[in-house]
């Protein structure tokens, strides 16, 4: 049986640079299911879908192959077979994966595909509902958090170092936004399952972080 670590919580948290660190030290894969939601969101962009239009993006959804693969530990994720890695990371794509995340059929697409894939590998899962909703047995869980300022600079020395052009306020709101978006969803909305472990990292380095993480780990060590 191969087991699973849930780290849920807010954009900008840290969620990703923590769980690869955490799986690396574990020696196990890591799973980014926002990256899932983001090539979702690229299709629909690319057929100038609307995102409120669930019923049109629930019928390409049909016609959509979106798969994950592992190449040397690192994910790539294929959407109709095309590696869109490199193009998801986008500020235009990151709100419109908070878009397409709200409806339904989206997220129960999607939370099928994840467990399926978690089923095959002991694998470190980050998103916003893993311990709630896709993976409410995982065998560890912690809710990672920071300060909404924090968060917002992190993300914006992450796209700059990407070579985006864009300025602090505007990550700060999007990040506001996509909180607001994500929380409130009816669809399981981002929340701290009641037996994660709260962490927030406002204050530690990823290091710390993952060595928190750990010491509530022990016996997979
Ligand atoms: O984690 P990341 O920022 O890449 O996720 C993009 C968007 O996808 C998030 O803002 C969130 O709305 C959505 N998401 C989600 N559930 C997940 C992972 C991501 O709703 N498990």
């Amino acid at each position: 049986m191969c087991y699973s670590i849930a780290i849920d919580g807010p954009s900008g948290a840290g969620k990703s640079t923590i769980a690869d660190a955490l799986a690396k030290r574990l020696g196990i894969l890591h799973l980014d299911t926002g990256a899932m939601y983001r090539a979702i969101a690229l299709k629909t962009i690319r057929l100038g879908i609307d995102f409120n239009d669930e019923n049109t993006i629930s019928k390409v959804l049909q016609d959509t192959e979106i798969d994950v693969k592992f190449e040397n530990g690192l994910q790539m994720i294929f959407l109709d077979g095309e590696n869109v890695n490199s193009q998801i990371r986008v500020h235009e794509i990151s709100q419109a994966a908070a878009k397409i995340s709200t409806l339904n059929s989206v997220r129960t697409v999607l939370a099928n595909a994840q467990r399926n894939i978690a089923q095959k590998y002991n694998m470190v899962v980050d998103g916003r509902d893993i311990g709630t909703n896709v993976l409410p047995c995982a065998k560890y869980k912690f809710f990672l958090t920071a300060d909404d300022n924090i968060r917002a600079e992190r993300r914006y020395q992450e796209l700059k170092s990407r070579g985006q052009e864009i300025d602090f306020e505007t990550v700060l709101n999007d990040i506001k936004q996509r909180d607001q978006m994500d929380t409130t969803r009816e669809f399981s909305p981002l929340k701290r399952a009641e037996d994660a472990v709260l962490i927030d990292s406002s204050n530690l380095t990823p290091l710390q972080v993952v060595d928190t993480m750990l010491s509530h780990i022990k016996e997979l060590l």
